[in-house]
């Protein structure tokens, strides 16, 4: 069996049975509490630090979702960069990369998640969490948006706008 099943079946499970002790820490966020331990035990190398509370708020939200109702994993590749670590992706990648002052993920505001399908599952039920894709060529990064932002093919290009 593929590794990442036996992966995503242990975090089901084993959020199943952090349910009981996120209950006596908070009762009424435990199906919160639970599945962020279990996803944070999954996907051990991601960080949330640096989101603003609203994303971060927003992400937690939708995975937990996520993971009760669908049983869908989402984890975290890319979040809040420095503005340095920023300037290096674009220098390093040229133009597939924003610059620091265009990065939505300089300002705590971006995500690039993982897998696949969690993507996915992201696209089609992130409105109700204010989350939205934008680029064509980046169906894993993400936005807070207080509205659906226009596709762009790809980070820097013109919007794209239907002509009538
Ligand atoms: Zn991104």
């Amino acid at each position: 069996m593929d590794r990442s099943v036996v992966y995503e079946m242990a975090t089901k499970v084993l959020a199943r049975l952090l349910l009981p002790v996120a209950k006596v820490r908070e009762p009424r966020e435990a199906r919160h509490r639970a599945a962020q331990w279990a996803l944070g035990l999954r996907f051990p190398k991601e960080s949330l630090e640096g989101l603003t509370p609203e994303t971060r708020r927003a992400f937690e939200g939708a995975r937990t979702e996520a993971l009760w109702r669908d049983g869908q994993l989402i984890g975290l590749t890319s979040g809040y960069r420095d503005a340095a670590e920023q300037h290096r992706l674009w220098q390093e990648l040229g133009n597939r990369v924003l610059r620091p002052s265009e990065s939505e993920h300089v300002r705590g505001m971006a995500l690039d998640v993982r897998p696949t399908e969690g993507a996915r599952w992201l696209e089609r039920n992130g409105d109700r969490y204010s989350l939205y894709s934008r680029y064509d060529n980046e169906p894993w990064h993400f936005e807070l948006a207080q509205r659906r932002p226009e596709r762009q093919p790809h980070p820097g290009a013109a919007p794209v706008r239907r002509s009538c």
